[in-house]
């Protein structure tokens, strides 16, 4: 229920990433680019060429207490106007923080680092963190993805540039309007205190949010039991996936996804 293709910020084409969870025994799957659904059209038609279910999907950058979360849209209609006219809004602020990041990078001393990452963004306009973590781990900065979030791009770091995304109701609503469930995206990747997670969580909830990635790649095997709490203590329902982005990339990949912990509803209930 969560993965990237080269429509943002993986390395795969949709049709590939389709090609591989099917390779991979996955039999319901969701692609969830972020800010953008333009990958879906040929996700759809190999997907169901393949006999997979497939469910339209999208993973909305959001602000939130100054940190940014990821809300992921299932089951949305990738026409909708309102979802594509905030989508709009969201990608047109990643060319000029792209360029801000290079200018942060060349003063800790990495010169040319946007002319650098572009090479990597299939889709220019959804140039992102990850396409710049390739080119400065291929140019021998850092040996690995996480290595460079750590040194240089991670949030509140100096290469690190300041966003603000959607708000939470605007990723929320435009998920709802488009017909979709609204999931919280890796909880454990937050920086909140206690009482910020239990304000963002009621928040979601009383926006109409309705489920929780409790399995993610992006999660250490204590946090599925963590939010199998959460999800029960809040009536979400559980969502997992591999958060996939590349071959060589990622704790997880495509349909190698521990099962959910049991009493949890899982979000495709619906549609299996
Ligand atoms: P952006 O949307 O440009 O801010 O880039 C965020 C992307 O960076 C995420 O979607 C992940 O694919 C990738 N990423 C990899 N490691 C990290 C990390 N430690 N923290 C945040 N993002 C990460
Ligand atoms: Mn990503
Ligand atoms: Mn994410
Ligand atoms: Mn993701």
């Amino acid at each position: 229920m969560h993965c990237h293709s080269t429509i943002s910020d993986g390395v795969l084409t949709p049709a590939e990433v389709a090609e591989r969870a099917h390779a991979n025994g996955v039999q319901l799957w969701a692609l969830t680019d972020h800010d953008e659904v333009s990958g879906l059209g040929q996700a759809r038609a190999r997907a169901e060429a393949l006999g997979m279910t497939f469910i339209p999907g999208v993973e909305i950058s959001v602000t939130w207490a100054l940190h940014t979360v990821h809300i992921v849209g299932l089951g949305i209609s990738e026409d909708n106007p309102q979802l594509n006219a905030g989508l709009t809004d969201i990608r047109a602020g990643r060319t000029i923080r792209a360029r801000e990041m290079a200018d942060r990078l060349e003063q800790m001393g990495i010169p040319d680092a946007y002319e650098g990452a572009l090479p990597y963004a299939a889709n220019p306009a959804l140039i992102s963190r990850t396409h710049f973590a390739r080119y400065l781990i291929a140019q021998g900065y850092c040996d690995t993805m996480q290595g460079v979030f750590d040194k240089y791009l991670g949030d509140g770091l100096a290469a690190s540039v300041p966003m603000h995304w959607s708000t939470l109701e605007q990723a929320v609503s435009w998920i709802l309007a488009a017909g979709g469930q609204a999931v919280v995206a890796h909880p454990g990747r937050y920086d909140y205190t206690p009482v910020q997670f239990d304000a963002f969580f009621s928040q979601f909830k009383d926006l109409g949010g309705t489920g929780i990635e409790v399995v993610t790649g992006s999660h250490h095997p204590d946090e599925y039991v963590k939010y199998a709490r959460v999800a029960r203590q809040y009536g979400f329902l559980a969502s997992s996936g591999s958060d996939f982005h590349s071959p060589k990339e990622g704790k997880l990949d495509l349909g190698n996804v521990p099962a959910l912990p049991s009493g949890l509803t899982p979000i495709w209930h619906d549609w299996i």
